[in-house]
């Protein structure tokens, strides 16, 4: 992508409604602008990373065996009455009738949604297990939308649903998406703690947060150091035994946040070398409520014995949206963003220091014909404006990698490739920095031997 011909407004002053970094962040490097209190339009920056984000909970949810599908934004009222949530459910629902006068609702959550599809084409035990997932916006009317997309009021979440004959069924379910939300995570570059969070009315150990330690977080995290370091699973075993085994490796430590933290507990659990304490925001949230709305809602099926049974549901969601704002939380610094490279809206961002020279102007085109017939995703500086204003903007938007191509390195057939995270520098012939940017910058980049040229 040119730069010249791209959509990417930066401010320049330091927005004074924004109180953390992320969300300074995210308006001055022009990833979003408010549209009202918690509402944000997303522009094409901000969207390729969301959209990044989407498609590696997309692939671990498939992964898993969830299916993907997709539930409207306005649901009738009537759905809500059924489970008995309309009423309980308060000022965060946005109520609104159409022009018939039928009450409809903005859908806070889907719970009763799926729900309703389920029970009205499931009927015997052989239609379950299943696991049911869509990717879609919700609106909640937040009393204090803040932190830009952190808290806002419309907000994109992953929300998957689970159908079990069973509590043993639906164990298996909860622990695969606990396994699931782990590898998702530390794709992303995250390091997200699990944390047994409150079940509510039901009871029961099924309900995980997964926090990630933030200096502007809205909790506060308690857990043992070596949940910072625990590798997530090679993968999601399908033996519900297995995958009981693996979640095991993580719940055996002391982890909780502000709400259920025992500091006694703490304490005797948790040697004091190892006590981690840390702000933290929740990007995700697991829970098993078993026939709460299934039993309510009629969603039953026949069992083996031709008995009929209320199925044992889940639900479980992800932030998509907050974790743009988490991911920059936890990583950006004096400068700007420093986007992981899982996520990062380009891998590269190419710079040519001079296009009135030609010879110069010729080797970036090539450079970055070059780049694009490998795949690999540029956004190419190619305006004429001074060299500072180019390099503050490649630090404010963070790519992993920085390519620079002045007159000096055109006419040796060169790019200066700077690793944004660490700073560290080389300069290559351009068909070694082309493989390169290919991968991301490894550690000991810049104390490699410098080039053979
Ligand atoms: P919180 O405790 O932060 O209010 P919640 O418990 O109400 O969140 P869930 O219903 O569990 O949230 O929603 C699943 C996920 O959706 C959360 O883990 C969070 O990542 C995200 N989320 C919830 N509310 C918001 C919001 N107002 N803005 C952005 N993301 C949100
Ligand atoms: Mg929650």
């Amino acid at each position: 992508m040119r730069l010249s011909r791209y959509f990417l407004p930066l401010l320049k002053e330091t927005p004074s409604e924004a109180r953390i970094a992320s969300h300074r962040l995210m308006l001055r490097a022009g990833l979003v602008r408010q549209s009202s209190a918690g509402i944000y339009s997303w522009l094409p920056l901000g969207l390729a990373v969301m959209q990044k984000i989407a498609a590696i909970v997309r692939e671990e949810q498939n992964r898993i065996g969830a299916l993907e599908m997709l539930m409207p934004t306005i649901q009738p009222a009537a759905l809500w009455q059924e489970s008995g949530r309309y009423e309980d459910y308060g000022e965060e629902m946005l109520r609104l009738k159409d022009r018939h006068g039928v009450a409809m609702l903005y859908g806070p959550t889907n719970e009763e949604q799926v729900t309703q599809i389920f029970r009205d084409t499931v009927r015997s035990w052989r239609d379950v297990p299943r696991l049911l997932y869509h990717i879609q916006w919700k609106f909640r009317d937040e009393i204090r939308p803040r932190f830009g997309v952190m808290r806002g009021r419309e907000f994109l979440m992953k929300d998957a649903y689970s159908f079990d004959l069973d509590e043993a069924g639906a164990r298996r379910a909860y622990h695969k998406m606990f396994l699931a939300y782990l590898r998702s995570f530390h794709r992303m570059g995250l390091t997200a703690v699990p944390v047994a969070a409150d079940t509510g009315p039901i009871g029961g150990d099924l309900s995980h947060e997964f926090v990630v330690p933030v200096a502007s977080g809205e909790s506060e995290l308690f857990c043992h150091a070596d949940l910072l370091t625990l590798p997530p699973p090679a993968e999601v075993p399908e033996d519900a035994a297995a995958a009981a085994a693996e979640v095991e490796r993580f719940t055996q430590f002391y982890a909780a946040s502000d709400a259920r933290h025992d500091a006694a507990a703490f304490a005797r659990r948790v040697p004091k070398a190892a006590q981690f304490c840390a702000r933290g925001i929740e990007i995700g949230h697991i829970f098993y409520f078993g026939e709460k709305y299934s039993a309510p809602m009629g969603c039953r099926v026949q069992d083996e014995s031709g008995k009929s049974r209320a199925l044992h549901c889940g639900s479980y969601g992800i932030g998509i949206s907050r974790l743009v704002g988490a991911i920059i939380e936890a990583s950006h610094d004096a400068r700007g963003i420093i986007w992981p490279w899982a996520v990062a809206p380009f891998r590269v961002g190419l710079v040519c220091l001079q296009p009135q020279d030609d010879a110069c102007r010729r080797q970036c085109e090539a450079f970055y014909a070059h780049a694009q017939a490998a795949d690999i995703e540029v956004l190419y500086d190619d305006r004429e404006e001074r060299a500072g204003p180019k390099f503050h903007q490649l630090d404010l938007t963070g790519l992993p990698w920085q390519a620079v191509i002045g007159p000096r390195e055109a006419a040796a057939g060169q790019v200066e490739l700077k690793a944004r995270a660490s700073g560290a520098r080389r300069t290559l012939p351009w068909q070694e920095a082309l493989v390169q940017i290919q991968s991301p910058p490894p550690a000991d980049f810049g104390s490699q031997a410098a080039g053979a040229v």
